[in-house]
């Protein structure tokens, strides 16, 4: 047990990997713990390392993402401890875990009920707001990853944590970038997705994209946008109008739905005069009637699944892949494996059974929720000399190398593998 005078840092899941992040953090007798999510391989979703949630005095989650919140259902079997989190992300993890129990082709070890028992113990916190759990203090602050998306600053009785979460310090359309006052942190446990990669400069991406959608749709052509239903799908609609494309979109999939909820919470979204008006302008899609129809004329269409792994855009995506003058617009990182990756790297996609080469007809534009290499390093050097940084939710070498470069620089960082303790 953690006495007063130190603090114990447990790294459950997200060690070197993208996926199923959960780390509790413990003090003088009392636990939080941050996130708990899966990780959904082709075969089975895999969880964090177990914990005893009677151990747990409370949970903070960052945001809706599967990846943090898929675990949660698994603390809820009997009862379970109060989770700290924003209405909106409440109300989107389970739109993403009732979709998860609907597809999933494998055992996932709990059910709608225990869904419902952890929904019944959110405690709705926002910007800002200081919640204390048996001496622990936690603040929830804008992340400016996906809307209702929180980092935490966890107080203990000997230091103060702050946890990233996914977090992104550039203002997007949709969201107000990240902005943290790092002076008083002894201890910044961190993404480090995109610790390799600068990611372009966002006006520029946003010319360079909508031009090209233009140059596809004046031809005649459907420009097919898969993209993540939350934030992503929203996003690129937004951007769209924002470029002045004024041709029809269609909004499809679990995007449909995750946009209906975000109208309904004003505060989370940067511009909502903006948002609403953009919305107002799309046209959302329901059924394969109106997906037919949605096909007939040039337009965009924008739909999950992001990495073609299923979803709504399939349907689209067999109609669309037989004339060269559509396109294929990816706009996320394409994790290795999944289709979308494979077509990014071959030109080539599986429809039907056959292998159909589209490398004339796919473009990819990098429109990132995340902070790239350079945001990362920036918030970094905001610290105070001394203060200890925790990589985690990266692929291996990337967060390895992170470390390696912070190293250089004289900060006391760590890329925390699975199973890893801190006593700070
Ligand atoms: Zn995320
Ligand atoms: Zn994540």
């Amino acid at each position: 047990m953690s006495s007063k005078s130190e603090t114990v840092i447990r790294i459950h899941g997200a060690g070197l990997q993208i996926g199923r992040e959960a780390i509790s953090v413990s003090n003088d007798g009392a636990t939080v713990l941050l996130d708990y999510g899966v990780l959904m391989t082709d075969r089975k979703p895999e969880f964090p390392e177990r914990v005893t949630p009677s151990s747990i005095n409370a949970v903070f989650l960052s945001h809706a993402h599967l990846d943090h919140s898929g675990g949660l259902p698994l603390l809820y079997l009997r009862g379970g401890p109060p989770i700290y989190t924003t209405t909106l992300t409440a109300k989107i993890t389970t739109l993403l875990i009732e979709d998860m129990l609907n597809i999933s082709r494998y055992y996932v070890p709990y059910e709608d009920l225990e869904l419902r028992e952890m929904l019944d113990h959110v405690h709705p916190i926002t910007f800002n707001q200081k919640v204390h759990v048996k001496g622990i203090e936690l603040e929830g602050i804008n992340a400016g990853h996906i809307p209702g998306s929180l980092m935490a600053k966890v107080r203990t009785k000997n230091s103060t944590i702050l946890f990233t979460g996914d977090f992104n310090t550039t203002d997007t359309r949709l969201l107000t970038g990240a902005k943290v006052d790092l002076s008083d942190v002894d201890v910044l446990i961190m993404e480090s997705t995109y610790a390799s990669t600068d990611h372009p400069e966002r006006s520029q991406l946003e010319r360079d994209f909508a031009s090209k959608v233009k140059e596809v749709v004046e031809g005649g052509g459907i420009a097919l946008v898969p993209a993540f239903a939350v934030g992503r799908s929203q996003e690129i609609v937004s951007v769209l109008r924002a470029q002045n494309y004024d041709g029809p979109i269609y909004l499809d999939g679990m995007a449909r739905e995750a946009a209906k909820i975000m109208k309904g919470f004003p505060k989370y979204i940067r511009n909502y005069d903006e948002f609403t008006k953009v919305m107002k302008s799309v046209r959302l899609v329901k059924g394969n009637r109106e997906r037919q129809r949605a096909l007939q004329k040039p337009g965009v269409i924008v739909s999950p699944a992001g990495m073609l792994r299923g979803g709504a855009v399939m349907f689209y995506l067999e109609h669309i892949i037989k004339d060269h003058k559509n396109g294929i617009f990816l706009v996320s990182f394409q994790i290795p494996g999944t289709p979308g990756r494979v077509l990014l790297d071959t030109g080539k996609i599986a429809v039907e059974g056959k292998l159909i080469d589209a490398s004339d007809m796919t473009y990819f534009y990098d429109f990132s929720a995340h902070s790239g290499r350079k945001e990362l390093l920036d918030f970094v050097k905001q610290l105070k000399g001394g203060a200890k940084v925790i990589l985690i939710h990266g692929e291996p070498e990337t967060t390895k190398a992170f470390q390696d470069t912070l190293r250089g620089m004289g900060i006391d960082a760590v890329a925390a593998n699975n199973g890893d303790s801190f006593t700070v």
